[in-house]
């Protein structure tokens, strides 16, 4: 069996349902996990930062444009009366739900009620449309088996005792549908794996299910070598180790959500990215793939703040590094990049919360600088030390870029950069000129 993890733009229409409902069914058994049509979650978040503001009827106006988007979706998909009416009133319930939840007394709970609904839309939708087509779909609600522990973990033992338990309630089925992104969290509260979760879901039950594979499909023909967004020219990677890929997600490859390659990594399940306009091109296929000599791809990280701590000299250099980490760990504050010299050390994160806490008990054992809006450059593929031309090669593509830090070494495939928010496109097109236009380094 498979996990095959449908994007919102895959089921973003009436059309593109359609078009998943055949694709999923020419597949045969697996589990189907869809996110929410493209734009309900961002549209879900608006509704919350309305009612956070108390203002309740400018949520509940979103909410209505938001239903009649369904009913027109309802209405084009189902030819059956009798499925429609069904439909109809799954969407009625939602509705309902959403504006029950428009009150005054508005916090994390109620908001977290509303970003659920999105998949339980889709997958609601999707599992009635393949129903209609005489297909024997079994829906799988997401909230009885898709826990977090105390850290915000996924609960293995928990997800797969629940969704084996579930799966065997349907021998018969031809197929599973349920939702990515939404969980419980360990209190047993309505929860979301972040935006972008729903490759995590996916992950996660491949690795739940010892999944022959795990099928990513979303709106372009797999993992390309640039940011397509800001780059022209970019081209599919056919393949990458998971750790590449990892890297690649980590650093702001926006096809694969920051976490969602570990859990296969670690049950070795393959994960393929597909392209649901293309299913037939080959897209990019991660797995424990050697990647011997070449430079696989870039990507790049929003929103860092880098800081650099210049140290006072009272403290021994060892404890004075000591010092430094705690203060962030004390903060639970994840550092992405780090330089260190005689004198300090810059490192970067990627959260401003708490910054002032932190930089005060920086300044206790230093002197304090901050860059804030930087972005991390990272550059991915076979760099392990032993290689000549490999970095040279990445530096020289920024030699007209002024880089803030540099990072190497603390992994055998990447290389990483720290620049300016306006330096950020002009880097990566640089790297795609140099890196990926046949002139690669070659290994002596
Ligand atoms: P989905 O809704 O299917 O989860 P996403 O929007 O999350 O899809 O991810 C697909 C998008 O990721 C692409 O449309 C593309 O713009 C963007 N993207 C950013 N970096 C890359 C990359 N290196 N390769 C492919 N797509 C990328
Ligand atoms: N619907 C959620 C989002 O838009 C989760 C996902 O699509 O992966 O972030
Ligand atoms: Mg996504």
């Amino acid at each position: 069996m498979k996990v095959l993890k449908f994007g919102g733009t895959s089921v973003g229409s009436p059309e593109r349902i359609r078009n998943v409902a055949e694709l999923i069914t020419a597949r045969g058994r697996n589990i189907v996990v869809l996110s929410a049509m493209a734009g309900t979650t961002n549209t879900l978040v608006e509704i919350g930062e309305y009612l956070y503001k108390h203002n309740i009827n400018g949520a509940k106006e979103i909410i209505n444009e938001l239903e009649r988007n369904y009913r027109r979706v309802v209405a084009v998909l189902f030819s059956d009366v009798d499925f429609r009416m069904e439909a109809d009133g799954e969407v009625d319930a939602v509705f309902s739900l959403l504006r029950s939840l428009a009150r005054d007394s508005f916090t994390e709970f109620e908001e977290k009620e509303i970003l659920a609904q999105g998949e339980l839309l889709s997958t609601k939708l999707m599992h009635l449309y393949l129903l209609q087509q005489g297909v024997h779909s079994a829906f799988l609600p997401a909230l009885e088996f898709m826990k977090t522990d105390k850290n915000g973990e996924a609960d293995m033992d928990f997800i797969t005792e629940h969704l084996t338990a579930l799966l065997d309630e349907y021998p018969d089925a031809d197929l599973y549908i349920t939702q990515g992104y939404i969980c419980r969290n360990a209190y047993g509260a309505t929860d979301n794996l972040r935006r972008g979760g729903s490759d995590l879901t996916a992950s996660i039950l491949g690795a739940a299910i010892n999944a022959k594979e795990i099928e990513i499909w979303t709106d372009i023909d797999g993992m390309h070598n640039n940011d397509p967004r800001y780059v022209e020219n970019t081209s599919p990677v056919a393949e990458l180790h998971f750790d590449e890929a990892a890297e690649l997600a980590y650093f702001g490859a926006k096809i694969l959500h920051p976490t969602c390659v570990l859990p296969a990594k670690v049950n070795n399940i393959p994960v393929r990215l597909l392209n649901t306009m293309e299913p037939e091109a080959h897209g990019t296929l991660i797995y424990n793939t050697e990647t011997a000599h070449t430079i696989k791809a870039v990507a790049a990280k929003d929103d860092i703040i880098a800081i650099k701590i210049k140290s006072s000299r009272m403290m021994l250099a060892s404890s004075f590094m000591h010092r430094v980490f705690e203060i962030f760990d004390n903060y639970n504050r994840p550092i992405d990049m780090i330089a260190t010299s005689e004198v300090g050390v810059s490192i970067t994160i990627d959260n401003p919360l708490k910054l002032e806490h932190i930089v005060d008990e920086l300044k206790e054992i230093g002197t304090v600088s901050i860059d804030r809006d930087m972005v991390i450059i990272c550059v991915v593929g076979d760099l392990d030390w032993h290689n000549r031309g490999y970095e040279a090669a990445a530096i020289d593509a920024l030699r007209d870029i002024p880089v803030r830090m540099i990072s190497y070494g603390g992994s055998n495939n990447n290389i990483s950069f720290l620049v300016s928010k306006e330096d950020k496109i002009p880097a990566l097109r640089a790297l795609q000129k140099h890196l990926f236009s046949n002139c690669q380094p070659s290994n002596p």
